[in-house]
C-alpha cells in the first residue's frame, strides 16, 4: 500500500472493541475490499484528511449530502449563528417551518413536510402512513433498491446488505417480512402480477426513482409513469424514496426531472446540510394523517432540530438560487467524468458498463447492460476490489462497494475530474493486469 495508514489502523483495532465490527454504519468497515478502514480527520471543499495525515480527493461527499462540498461557509455560517441560540430545544422552531415551506415550493406535488432524523425514519414513517391511510397490509419494494433498515424494508436491499451477502437479516421476523413483496426493477409487469396476486391488500409501492443502492440504475422510459398508473388502478400509494436523488438530479428531485408526482416521498442527506435530517413529503391528503392532525403516530424527540434546519435552509436555499448554474454545470462535469471512465476502461482492455445520471454514477465491472438487480450482480467484486485500493492508493475517496454511487459535488473541479481519470487509468490497468 502506497500511503501509509497506520494510525488508522490501530484505532480501528481499538474501535472493534467498543463498537461492533469497529464502524457505525457495515458498509464504512471497507471490509469487502480487503482492507481496514481509514479514519477522517477533517474535510474542506471536494478534499478530506484522514488521521495519518494523508490528502483524498473526495467522491462520497458523506454518501450525497454534501453537494457543494466540505465547509460552504453559507452552511457553517447559519449553523455557528443557531449554535449561540441554542442547539435543541424539543419544541417548535421558525426554521423548521421555513424548510417545509422551501420543500413545499419546490419539489412538485409536495404540499406538506413532516421532518425527522434519518432516511431510515422517514421511509418507515411513509410505509406505515401509506398502510394507515389505505387499510392495508402489504408493501412492493423492489429487489436492490434500499430504503433503509426498517424491518418491513430490510428484504432484497441492495448496497451495505448485498455487499455483505447477508440477503435478508436475522432479526426480521417471517411475519413481517411476509408482507413486503419484492418486484424487479425496471420490470413493470413483475409489479401487476404482484398486484393481482393479493388484490386489494397492497398499501403502497416504494421505489428509488433512479437506483444507487444496487449502484446507479436509471429508470427506463416510462417505468416511473408505469409505476403511478398502476398504483392508481389498484387503490395503491406511490412512494418516492429520493433520499439520493432529492434536490440532486435536479432542484425538483426526481419527480421534476421524469415529470411524475408521487403520493408520498422522502427526502434525506441534502436536506440537513450534513446533519442528520430527514422527512416525509406528500399530498395534504396523506399527510394529515399524521398525529397530531390525525391518528397514524410518529414523533421525534430531536425532530426539527434547530441547527440541522439551519443548516438545511442554508443548503437549500443556495441550490434554489444557483440552479440554474449549478444542475447544468453537474451534468457537465459528469459527462467528463463518466465518459472518461468508459475511455479508460475500454483502452485498458477492461469491460465495464458505467451508469450515470446527473451527478451520481456507477462504474460496474461486467460486460453486460445493468438495468436491474440481476444484472448488477452479475459484476466482478474482486476487480472492483482492486479498482477501489488502487483508487485509494492514489488518494481518490469512492464508496468502497460495487454497489453504490461515485458522488459529484459543486466543489470538484475540472482538475479534480481529471486526476481521478488519471487515477482510474492506473486502477484499470491494474484490474487488467490481476
Ligand atoms: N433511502 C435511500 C434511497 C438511501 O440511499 C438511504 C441511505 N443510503 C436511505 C433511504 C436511508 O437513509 P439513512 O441512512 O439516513 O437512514
Amino acid at each position: 500500500m502506497a500511503l501509509d495508514h497506520s494510525r488508522s489502523t490501530e484505532v480501528f483495532g481499538h474501535a472493534r472493541t467498543v463498537i461492533p465490527g469497529g464502524v457505525n454504519s457495515p458498509v464504512r468497515a471497507f471490509s469487502n475490499v480487503g482492507i481496514d478502514p481509514v479514519f477522517y480527520d477533517r474535510a474542506q471543499g471536494a478534499q478530506v484528511w484522514d488521521i495519518d495525515g494523508n490528502a483524498y480527493l473526495d467522491f462520497i461527499c458523506s454518501w450525497g449530502p454534501m453537494i457543494f462540498g466540505h465547509g460552504d461557509p453559507e452552511i457553517l455560517d447559519a449553523v455557528r449563528c443557531q449554535l449561540d441560540r441554542g442547539v435543541s430545544f424539543g419544541a417548535p422552531c421558525e426554521a423548521e417551518v421555513r424548510l417545509a415551506d422551501l420543500i413545499c415550493s419546490v419539489a412538485p406535488g409536495v404540499e406538506e413536510v413532516r421532518m425527522v432524523s434519518s432516511g431510515t425514519e422517514a421511509t418507515m414513517t411513509a410505509i406505515r402512513l401509506a398502510r394507515g391511510c389505505t387499510g392495508r397490509d402489504k408493501i412492493i419494494k423492489f429487489q436492490g433498491n434500499y430504503h433503509g433498515h426498517s424491518d418491513s424494508l430490510l428484504v432484497s436491499a441492495g448496497s451495505g446488505v448485498a455487499t455483505l451477502g447477508i440477503p435478508d437479516t436475522p432479526g426480521v421476523t417471517a411475519a413481517t417480512a411476509s408482507d413486503t413483496m419484492v418486484a424487479t426493477y425496471n420490470n413493470l409487469d413483475s409489479v401487476r402480477s404482484l398486484f393481482e396476486a393479493a388484490p386489494d391488500q397492497v398499501a403502497c409501492v416504494i421505489v428509488e426513482p433512479v437506483s444507487g443502492n444496487m449502484g446507479v440504475v436509471a429508470p427506463q422510459e416510462g417505468f416511473l409513469r408505469g409505476l403511478r398508473d398502476l398504483c392508481d388502478q389498484f387503490g395503491a400509494l406511490l412512494i418516492m424514496d429520493e433520499v439520493i436523488t432529492g434536490f440532486r438530479v435536479a432542484l425538483g428531485g426526481a419527480q421534476q426531472l421524469f415529470g411524475v408526482s408521487a403520493d408520498l416521498c422522502t427526502y434525506g442527506k441534502i436536506i440537513g446540510g450534513g446533519f442528520p435530517v430527514g422527512c416525509v413529503a406528500g399530498r395534504e391528503r396523506f399527510m394529515s394523517n399524521l398525529a397530531p392532525a390525525g391518528s397514524v403516530y410518529q414523533a421525534g424527540t430531536l425532530s426539527g432540530n434547530p441547527v440541522a434546519m439551519e443548516a438545511g435552509l442554508a443548503q437549500i436555499r443556495k441550490l434554489a438560487r444557483e440552479a440554474d448554474r449549478l444542475y447544468p454545470q453537474l451534468q457537465r462535469k459528469s459527462d467528463v467524468l463518466f465518459g472518461g471512465l468508459r475511455d479508460a476502461a475500454s483502452q485498458a482492455g477492461v469491460q465495464v458498463q458505467v451508469n450515470a445520471l446527473g451527478s451520481v454514477g456507477t462504474v460496474f465491472f461486467t460486460p453486460d447492460p445493468v438495468v436491474d438487480w440481476q444484472t448488477a450482480a452479475r459484476s466482478d467484486r474482486d476487480a472492483f476490489a482492486v479498482y477501489f485500493r488502487a483508487m485509494l492508493d492514489q488518494g481518490l475517496l469512492i464508496a468502497p462497494s460495487q454497489f453504490e454511487a461515485v458522488f459529484l459535488s459543486d466543489a470538484h473541479t475540472d482538475q479534480h475530474l481529471q486526476a481521478f481519470l488519471a487515477a482510474a487509468r492506473t486502477a484499470f490497468a491494474q484490474v487488467a493486469n490481476r
